[in-house]
C-alpha cells in the first residue's frame, strides 16, 4: 500500500523518497545531468556516503547571483587539495554550472549547496588509485528574505557547547556529526546557534558559522585562522572591507567569559551577518544589535555586492 502510494508520488521514477518533499520544478545536477531534484541519485558506494570522502561547499544567493564566488571556488580547490581530491571540473566550468542550477531552480534569494565526493568504489579506506571518478551534486533552494531579514535586524541567541570535532576543522568536509548535534542543542534550548569551545576553554567559531566579539573601543576580535576553524568565506571578505574602512581586527581566541562581557557579538556565514544579543540566557551588551555590528552588515553587503556586479555571466 504504501509502496504504490510512494511510486504514485514519485511520477515515472523507480525510486522514491518518501522522507522528501522537494518543492515543485527543482533541479538538482548530478555528473553532467540536470535532473528533477526528487530523483536525483548517486551510487550506494558511494565515498561519500560509506565514509564521508567528500567536500563541500555553501554560497548565499541574492538578487538571483551568487556571492562571493570566487572565494567560495579557492576554498573549494584547498579543500580539495587538503584531502587528495581532484577538482570534479576546471573552474570555468563549474561556474557555469552554479549559473544554470540558480537559473533552472529560479532563485533569487537562496543557497547553493555543492559537494564532491571522491566518487563510488569498493568499500575500503584507504584512498584509491587515481583514475576514481569524482561524484559532483548540486542543489539550489530559496530562502525567505523576511526571515533573514529579520534575523539580522533582531538578532539571535546562542548557546556554547564544548567543541567535540576532528582537528582538521579547515577543510570544509561533510563530516559534520558534531555540528549538528551541537546545532540541535542550540535548537532545543531556543537558541538559534551553538557557539563550540575547545578544551582549553577558548572559543573556535560557531557550529556552522564564524564567531566574532566587539570590544569597548569598537574593536573587532575572532579567532585566527588555523586547523581549529574554517576560513570562512564571509569572515574573509569581512577582513577585506573592515581594512578598507580601518575598522580594526584582533585575531585571537576569547573566553566564554569575554565574550559575556563584550560589548557586542556576532556570527557570520554565507546566510548572513547576525547579531548576536544574548550567549547561555545572558544578555550581551545592551541585549540589542549594537552600532558596530550594523557596520560591519553594511561594509560586507557593499563590498559582497560589488563583486556580485562585476563577476560574468550573471542574468
Ligand atoms: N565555520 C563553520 C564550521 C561553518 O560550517 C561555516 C559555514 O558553513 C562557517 C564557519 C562560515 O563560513 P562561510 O562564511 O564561508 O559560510
Amino acid at each position: 500500500m504504501c509502496e504504490s502510494l510512494n511510486r504514485k508520488r514519485a511520477g515515472k521514477s523507480s525510486l522514491s523518497w518518501p522522507h522528501v518533499i522537494p518543492p515543485r520544478g527543482r533541479i538538482a545536477y548530478v555528473n553532467g545531468h540536470y535532473v528533477r531534484h526528487g530523483q536525483a541519485q548517486v551510487h550506494i558506494e558511494d565515498r561519500g556516503l560509506q565514509f564521508g570522502d567528500a567536500v563541500y561547499e555553501v554560497c548565499a544567493i541574492e538578487d538571483g547571483r551568487l556571492r562571493d564566488e570566487q572565494e567560495h571556488l579557492d576554498r573549494l580547490e584547498r579543500s580539495t587539495r587538503e584531502i587528495e581530491m581532484a577538482m570534479p571540473l576546471p573552474r570555468s566550468a563549474l561556474k557555469l554550472v552554479f549559473r544554470e542550477v540558480v537559473r533552472r531552480n529560479r532563485v533569487r534569494t537562496g543557497l547553493l549547496y555543492l559537494q564532491v565526493t571522491r566518487g563510488a568504489a569498493h568499500r575500503d579506506h584507504p584512498i584509491p588509485p587515481r583514475g576514481l571518478r569524482p561524484t559532483l551534486i548540486l542543489t539550489a533552494h530559496s530562502l525567505d528574505p523576511a526571515a533573514i531579514a529579520k534575523r539580522r535586524a533582531e538578532g539571535i541567541a546562542v548557546i556554547t557547547r564544548p567543541d567535540e570535532r576532528w582537528a582538521r576543522r579547515d577543510i570544509k568536509t561533510t563530516q559534520l556529526l558534531p555540528n549538528l548535534l551541537a546545532k540541535t542543542a542550540a535548537r532545543r534550548a531556543g537558541a538559534y546557534e551553538a557557539i563550540l569551545v575547545d578544551e582549553e576553554g577558548v572559543v573556535t567559531e560557531g557550529s556552522s558559522t564564524n564567531a566574532w566579539i566587539v570590544d569597548k573601543d569598537g574593536r573587532l576580535t575572532t579567532r585566527a585562522l588555523s586547523n581549529d576553524i574554517l576560513p570562512g568565506v564571509t569572515r574573509r571578505v569581512i577582513f577585506e572591507a573592515a581594512a578598507e574602512a580601518q575598522l580594526p581586527i584582533i585575531e585571537r581566541g576569547f573566553a566564554p567569559k569575554e565574550a559575556y562581557a563584550a560589548e557586542e557579538a556576532f556570527i557570520s556565514s554565507a546566510t548572513g551577518i547576525y547579531p548576536v544579543i544574548a550567549i547561555d540566557g545572558r544578555r550581551v551588551g545592551e541585549g540589542v544589535p549594537g552600532p558596530v555590528t550594523r557596520r560591519v552588515q553594511e561594509l560586507y553587503a557593499r563590498k559582497s555586492a560589488m563583486r556580485a556586479g562585476a563577476a560574468d555571466g550573471w542574468r
